[in-house]
């Protein structure tokens, strides 16, 4: 696709857990890309990031990841190797002629789903192996200190089951890919497609694990709303789609417990693999 003059070109890149890719985005559209599978080392992954970015193009770059990013330190991304407190933006400067933005890679998903709604608040919750997200103000990013809309950590239960992330009682300590996954082997089923599936055939074990699921995620929502009173919120994710069971059961446990003020809308949105790449891109032009 040839560019069109006076366009400005940036490039998004999607650092995962398997696979670094890299695209050149103008007007919202995805001109070139590339991928590379994740290397071991750091330094490796540093030189790789910056090959892709040099192959693709762009007079800015975007790159999702995934941990918090706050003031361009990266916490916690055990997936990459990542220590506490990495400054990944310093380490791929000199690497990059053009200014690096960093943000989550949840946050860059749910930026680049988003931009089919232009106008007013948009919340994404996003459920994939974890539960991710991010706010959305009028088409822009609004990530607080770094970590606004990481709804996986809402407090839901506060007599849950323990968090990863040190709490008790979070949104994905009890609904996730993974905590589905692992369900869903205790009934004798492979995954969560199968326990969905299942529940759909009628099976009330299946249907009962996932109606609580869905509670849960309904009392999310509830908290999203209290919190930002968004004019959307957008449940993405296979797992969410408005056909599945648990996309329906989210919706009549959300209809149930709402506040009766509430006039956000709930959408759902699938699996996009290009959102993060469109979501980074979109996040670096915004700070050009
Ligand atoms: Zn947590």
């Amino acid at each position: 696709m040839p560019e069109v003059t006076g366009t400005v070109t940036v490039a998004g890149v999607d650092w995962g857990g398997t696979w670094i890719r890299a695209a050149a985005v103008a007007d919202g559209r995805i001109l070139r890309r590339e991928r590379r599978a994740k290397p071991a080392s750091l330094a490796e992954q540093y030189a790789t990031v910056a090959e892709l970015v040099r192959r693709v193009g762009g007079s800015a770059v975007g790159v999702g990841l995934a941990g918090v990013v706050q003031e361009g330190l990266v916490g916690t991304a055990a997936n990459l190797g990542f220590t506490d407190g990495t400054d990944v933006a310093a380490a791929l400067r000199p690497l990059l002629a053009v200014p690096v933005r960093l943000l989550n890679d949840a946050q860059a998903a749910a930026l680049g789903l988003a931009a089919r709604w232009p106008h007013g608040t948009t919340a994404v919750l996003t459920m994939g192996t974890g539960i991710g997200g991010a706010v959305i103000r009028d088409g822009a990013l609004d990530p607080g200190l770094g970590g606004a809309g990481d709804f996986g950590h809402m407090v839901v239960d506060l007599g849950g089951p323990r968090c990863p992330c040190g709490g008790t009682g979070c949104l994905e300590a009890l609904v996730s890919g993974r905590v589905l996954a692992s369900a869903a082997n205790a009934l004798g089923l492979p995954d969560a497609a199968a326990l969905v599936a299942a529940a759909g055939r009628g099976d009330e074990r299946a249907a009962g694990v996932l109606d609580r699921s869905a509670l849960a995620l309904a009392a999310g929502v509830r908290s999203i709303v209290a919190a930002h009173d968004p004019h959307r919120i957008v449940l993405a994710g296979a797992p969410l789609a408005p056909d599945t069971w648990l996309g329906r059961a989210v919706r009549a446990h959300w209809d149930r417990i709402r506040p009766h003020w509430a006039r956000t809308e709930l959408h759902h949105a699938g699996d996009d693999e290009d959102a993060a790449l469109l979501g980074a891109a979109a996040y670096a032009l915004d700070r050009l």
